[in-house]
């Protein structure tokens, strides 16, 4: 292994952070969780990832999950170049919002009507307020750990029990923006149950991810979604999936389709633009026929529902709809888990794997991760080790422990392994 020069990442950093808070536009790639300079990038090519000093790395990033096909897949370049010719935005109706709409209802048959947004965390905000003006109520369950962007009644610490109040995780959040916010342990039915049971006719909306993927990679226990839908479907709660992340990643139809758990309401991002801005949310008919204009609840969007956005998006869905692609991405991901696993075996470091479909997490840990408690006690110190060792190598991982890694279609077995020959060199400098 030879040194990496970063120079010129170093020096663009420094002249970043003058510019722009923290030198980024989105605070985990700044390398808080784990040290050191974060990467300039200068290209992407199918798995890879180059840096302005022209150091290459294999990327399990993916641009935190959106490029499922990898970097400037031919395709979807080509469309693109196509659609941006015709003009870049109309601010009037198109064909391409209809086709991709229509695109993602057959994938999702719970998503009745869809209305699309330009990220995910306008999908989610969007979506609770559509769920709070269809009930008529206020108060919202979250679970701890989830993370569904940066929406103000979302950004909450769980308060000790589920009688204490929970408090904003961020200044600027008012105390009253998350007065009607309850955050309790993801995985914990027994807890959304006695809230339930005590408040459901003040429950306006339970949001979840559906796989937790935002504090590491934590999958749904057994019955912990189907318990979800029961206890709303009682008390008249909306449920909304929020699959920003888990949606045609973990499967065509998204996590829902995968543990066969119908939503009312469903928020998605990230894979549906293609690498461009896209968020969307849709649902039950009767709900989404609240929203302006046929309904009284505001929502709008100067670029929503962008030609070129809308076509990136349609090409990466059209391509994901043969399904032989989930297979390959399946095995792919087994493949490296097994590795990443046999590894930390083998050289007995305590470590707990996670994975659905080309969503994955290695955390270091001695114990099972179910919750954010759990997730917590993992050894970060540790990952950092692993993610610079794994850095100077070539290997590009989420620059923090509660983070997944992502399997693209264009990862080849050859990447894939040697992935694992520099985690076993890596590891064994533990
Ligand atoms: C990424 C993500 C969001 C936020 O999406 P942005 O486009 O970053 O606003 C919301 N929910 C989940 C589950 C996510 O993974």
């Amino acid at each position: 292994m030879s040194k990496r020069i970063t120079e010129k990442s170093e020096k663009l950093f420094a002249e970043a952070q003058n510019l722009i808070p923290g030198g980024v536009n989105s605070p985990v790639r700044a390398f808080g969780g784990v040290g050191g300079t974060p990467l300039f990038i200068k290209s992407g090519a199918g798995c890879y990832l180059t840096d302005i000093d022209d150091n290459k790395y294999v990327d399990y990033v993916g641009s935190w999950g959106p490029l499922i096909l990898g970097h400037a897949e031919p395709r979807v370049i080509s469309r693109i170049h196509e659609a941006v010719t015709n003009g870049m935005s109309y601010g009037a109706p198109t064909e391409l919002e209809v086709i991709l709409a229509q695109l993602i209802k057959d994938a999702m048959p719970s998503l009745e009507k869809v209305r699309m947004v330009n990220s995910g965390t306008e999908a989610t905000m969007s979506a609770i307020r559509l769920a709070r003006g269809f009930t008529k109520r206020d108060a919202v369950i979250k679970f701890d750990g989830c993370y569904h962007g940066h929406v103000d009644s979302l950004l909450i610490q769980a308060g000790s029990g589920a009688t204490t109040l929970g408090t904003p995780t961020s200044p600027g959040v008012p105390q009253d923006f998350v007065k009607h916010t309850i955050s309790l342990p993801y995985n914990d039915i027994d807890a959304v149950n006695e809230v339930c049971s005590r408040r459901g006719k003040d429950i306006a909306c339970i949001i979840v991810e559906v796989i937790a993927g935002n504090m590491g990679v934590v999958p749904p226990k057994k019955n912990f979604l189907e318990g979800l839908r029961e206890i709303t479907k009682k008390h008249g709660i909306v449920l909304v999936f929020d699959e920003v992340m888990t949606g045609f990643r973990v499967a065509y139809g998204g996590a829902q389709s995968l543990y066969n758990v119908m939503p009312d309401l469903t928020t998605l991002g990230k894979i549906i633009g293609g690498g461009l801005p896209v968020g969307a949310y849709g649902g039950k008919r009767e709900i989404m026929d609240c929203i302006s204009p046929v309904g009284a609840i505001y929502q709008a969007g100067t670029l929503s529902g962008n030609p070129v956005a809308m076509t990136a998006g349609i090409v990466t869905l059209e391509i994901l709809k043969d399904k032989t692609l989930y297979q390959s991405l399946e095995e792919k991901s087994q493949r490296l888990a097994a590795g990443m696993e046999k590894v930390c075996k083998d050289v007995g470091i305590p470590a707990y794997h996670t994975r659905v479909g080309s969503m994955m997490c290695t955390f270091f840990t001695d114990q099972p991760v179910i919750d954010y408690a759990t997730a917590k006690l993992c050894n970060t110190k540790r990952y950092a080790g692993f993610f610079h060792g794994m850095l100077d190598r070539g290997f590009y991982f989420a620059p923090s422990q509660f983070e997944a890694a992502f399997m693209s279609t264009v990862h080849g077995e050859k990447e894939i392994d040697e992935t694992v020959d520099a985690f076993k060199e890596v590891i064994k400098g533990f």
